[in-house]
């Protein structure tokens, strides 16, 4: 009989392997890309992150959010009734069905590797995310004569694009009256939790004879109509002209499909200017009584400032967040957890779930800043990411963090909206909302002319970064013509800045793992810089959600 080889015991460190498992191995060690089976991006076994927080994340994220996801159905959806809708609406909407059991899925790539404060900020704000996407559901469901909802309910509702801010509703809201974003669950938020969904829709499009080479968001958008994959839920539609024509074209397609009255709430195109602003402010008059005339509702002036006052408080600690991510080494958000967060509640609009969540990340940051917590120790450089972003991918933040010492800091989406809309008079809120609309997603600064494009310099500055991840979305006409000034600013300005192609939903022109290539070779050759964890360089992710 073979005899036992111990030889490998003799270097068995016993007392760090206990430190191991009692505090997770330090970053550096951690080998996370082991951890992945080939081609799925799945884990083998859980990431054993220390007994502290591993027990965090199975109690507090994995197993409380499971049970949170029941809880919003029976409370949003109006109790059992709720659950039998979403099990109706999951058997019957292609992205539904493909994506509600990826979402925790969704959680582990977005926090892998954080640890103490930084795993908990963040996953709060994955779960008031999640909230957000179970009031929708639900009332999309609840309502939808497809599968047997509420007629009464969808009398009270008006259909928007996903760029109509949800504020619109703000005055009828005390009314019973529901916004519902025809894409935002459908479309956006399907691409973060699986990939895969959303090009079943684009190619929908092409099939239905339209070019290949508009946005692939636009394409989307208009695929989902097509296919017919979206809920009856609502009795007429606002749509508008954000962020570009591509938006328009969308608007057209859906049009023919929805087969409903419908409002076109053109925002302006010649940015910054007053005279131009008074007309979009009109367009918003306009819209208000076209709600009030199909959904039979009043406008409720003390309902909107309630809501608007409320709005402003999430604003302001946002600009709190900021001062901290800016100025010290203790913010406990990493970058696709504050970029979605913040992306979709300023959207969306005021809700009570966001500020449940606020008040929970309040608490925490203020540990983290009281204790001159270290939340990103690794950091060795402190990114902005500018641009729009790959949908497909947002998850890259976290894995630039654990491979390279990359820490996203802030995002262009973060920074658009940062308005205190005034509630002292009628006049001043309403032109305040028509420059709210004004500095919607992918506007502001990505179509919003030069001197918007631009804040990026000051941008940099206010945050203390070194480095910008520069989103390049190949098929977006509106950032297309930048490419070259921004390479000689960049050069004049000695600025390192990494170009990340994409094609913002459609992962088939530039792969996951094509991104990661191009960050380690900037990493490698103009940095010269070696990765935290090799592991992470190189893995084939190309068949996971
Ligand atoms: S990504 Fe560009 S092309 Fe697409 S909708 Fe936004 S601004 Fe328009």
């Amino acid at each position: 009989m073979k005899k036992p080889d111990f030889s490998k015991l003799k270097d068995f460190d016993v007392k760090k392997a206990a430190k191991d498992f009692v505090y997770g191995k330090p970053h550096g060690e951690r080998r996370l890309g082991d951890l992945y089976v080939p081609k799925t991006g799945l884990y083998k076994h859980r990431e054993w992150r220390g007994i502290k927080d591993t027990m965090y994340y199975f109690n507090n994220i994995w197993l409380y959010n499971y049970g949170m996801i029941v809880r919003d159905l029976m409370v949003y959806g109006g109790g059992p009734k709720g659950v039998v809708q979403f099990l109706k609406g999951t058997w019957r909407y292609r992205w539904m069905g493909q994506t509600y059991l990826t979402v925790l899925h969704w959680f582990d790539r977005c926090l892998e590797g954080m640890r103490g404060e930084a795993l908990k900020g963040s996953a709060w704000h994955f779960r008031g995310i999640v909230s957000a996407c179970l009031y929708q559901i639900t009332g999309f469901f609840n309502r939808d004569i497809n599968i047997g909802g509420d007629p009464a309910l969808r009398a009270k509702t008006i259909g928007t694009d996903e760029t109509v801010w949800g504020g619109i509703i703000y005055p009828y809201m005390d009314q019973g009256a529901m916004y519902l974003p025809t894409q935002m669950i459908p479309y956006f938020v399907t691409c973060h939790c699986n990939n895969h969904t959303v090009l079943n829709y684009i190619d929908a499009a092409q099939a239905y004879g339209l070019p290949g080479d508009p946005c692939p968001m636009c394409q989307a958008e208009a695929g989902i109509f097509i296919e017919d994959d979206v809920p009856d839920s609502y009795v007429a539609v606002i749509t508008t002209n954000e962020a570009c024509d591509g938006s328009v074209g969308t608007s057209v397609i859906q049009d023919w499909m929805m087969n409903k009255p419908l409002f076109a709430m053109p925002q302006v195109m010649q940015f910054d200017d007053d005279t131009v602003l008074e007309n979009c402010a009109k367009e918003i008059e306009m819209a208000w009584r076209f709600t009030e005339e199909q959904l039979g509702v009043e406008f409720h002036w003390d309902e909107l400032v309630k809501h608007i006052k409320l709005q402003n408080q999430q604003n302001l600690f946002e600009r709190e967040k900021w001062d901290v991510a800016a100025n010290t080494h203790s913010y406990p958000i990493n970058g696709v957890a504050q970029a979605l967060y913040r992306i979709f509640y300023s959207q969306y609009g005021e809700r009570p779930f966001w500020h449940d969540v606020d008040k929970r990340v309040r608490k925490i940051m203020e540990k983290c800043v009281n204790e001159d917590i270290n939340t990103f120790p690794m950091t060795r450089h402190r990114v902005i990411a500018w641009s729009c972003a790959p949908l497909y991918y947002s998850a890259w933040c976290t894995w630039a963090y654990n491979c390279w010492g990359l820490n996203t800091i802030i995002n262009m989406d973060s920074l658009m909206f940062d308005l205190e809309i005034r509630t002292d008079t009628y006049e001043n809120c309403l032109m305040d909302i028509a420059k709210y609309h004004e500095w919607a997603p992918m506007r502001r600064m990505a179509v919003g002319g030069l001197q918007h494009i631009f804040e990026l310099w000051e941008n940099m500055e206010k945050f203390n970064c070194d480095m910008v991840m520069m989103y390049d979305q190949l098929q977006c006409k509106g950032m297309q013509g930048v490419v070259g000034l921004f390479e000689d600013e960049f050069r004049a300005r000695n600025i390192h800045a990494i170009w990340m192609p994409h094609a913002l939903p459609d992962k088939r022109t530039v792969p996951r793992s094509q991104i990661r290539q191009i960050i380690n070779d900037y990493m490698f050759t103009v940095m010269g810089e070696e990765p935290l964890d090799p592991s992470l360089l190189d893995f084939d992710d190309s068949d996971s959600w």
